[in-house]
């Protein structure tokens, strides 16, 4: 396998080319700018927030955002402590010392001091996926973050996997308003409470970003959640996968399709957003997933 470019040996063989590790590099950071470019995630002066989970996504992208935004606009890390003993504490770790040695601010949050449990606690006391009651309280933190860091956008690494996933998931539980809020940039209206979330890796895939990781040698463990692939999502993930291996190009067409949905359904329909009586951040319902829990937890002391 040759690169398409130079001729040399490629490490690398998708829809985005066949590379050797230097045209790699280059091409994948050029996706990630076009991505940018083109849905006009990042203005000039705009103060970004880049969740960083001290992940290997996470850390390539703060690598990318600091590399080419950092003398146009300012670059903060926030990072979300679920309390998973043994796994986040030592993403945590890495991100610590990542940031510390490019010289990025960062902020830590937990769910520890949102809701007074850890997700460890959390999984002890609460009846099903853990996953489930976890992403509430990630998205609500994230944006809680985002805000109380003034910042003007949030940037997340989701990848072409993982918005696949979200777009298959939606469909299967026939949530129209939840899949047209997926897409590089989501919060179409600018709304008070909610920090636009955008995502610039979201025409790559988990292969190469595990890959440019390595290749910049961004130091990040790759021992997975323990709670992870438990229930529907792990279930939709290697489907996905399957899926991919039998018909190239599947992840990128499903993604696709939404955002012509997208634009369809906001075109005519607009985007409905509604806001929580309690914290005031947007929300389907009157009171937001988030403080449903909170409530919940309160009543289910930790044991
Ligand atoms: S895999 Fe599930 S429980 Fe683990 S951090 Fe991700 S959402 Fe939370
Ligand atoms: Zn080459
Ligand atoms: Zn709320």
């Amino acid at each position: 396998m040759k690169c398409e470019i130079c001729g040399t040996s490629a490490v690398i063989s998708t829809n985005n080319g066949t590379l050797c590790a230097e045209h790699f590099k280059q091409r994948f950071e050029s996706i990630t700018l076009s991505t940018i470019k083109k849905y006009r995630l990042i203005e000039k002066g705009e103060k970004i927030a880049v969740a960083n989970s001290g992940g290997k996504d996470s850390l390539s992208l703060l690598y990318i955002l600091s590399k080419y935004f950092k003398k146009s606009n300012n670059i903060i890390s926030i990072t979300i402590d679920e309390g998973i003993k043994g796994y986040r504490d030592k993403t945590i770790e890495i991100m610590e010392e990542y940031c510390n040695r490019y010289g990025v601010d960062y902020k830590i949050y937990s769910y520890k001091d949102f809701t007074g449990r850890t997700m460890d606690s959390i999984t002890k006391t609460r009846e099903g996926i853990p996953c489930s009651a976890c992403g509430v309280l990630r998205r609500h933190l994230i944006n809680y973050a985002a805000s109380e860091v003034s910042a003007d956008k949030v940037a997340t690494a989701h990848n072409m996997d993982d918005e696949a996933e979200n777009v298959i998931m939606n469909l299967v539980q026939n949530d129209i308003e939840k899949m047209v809020r997926l897409g590089a940039y989501s919060g179409v209206i600018k709304e008070k409470g909610f920090v636009p979330r955008i995502k610039p890796f979201l025409f790559l895939s988990e292969k190469e970003t595990m890959l440019f990781s390595m290749l910049n040698d961004i130091n990040a463990i790759h021992t997975p959640c323990p709670y992870a692939g438990m229930g529907f999502r792990g279930l939709i993930s290697r489907e996905i996968k399957r899926m991919e291996t039998e018909f190239i190009g599947a992840k990128r067409n499903v993604i696709n399709t939404m955002l012509d949905i997208k634009n369809q359904h906001v075109s005519k329909n607009g985007l409905k957003i509604n806001k929580c009586r309690y914290c005031g951040f947007p929300s389907a319902s009157d009171i937001c997933e988030a403080c449903k829990l909170k409530e919940e937890l309160k009543k289910s002391p930790a044991i």
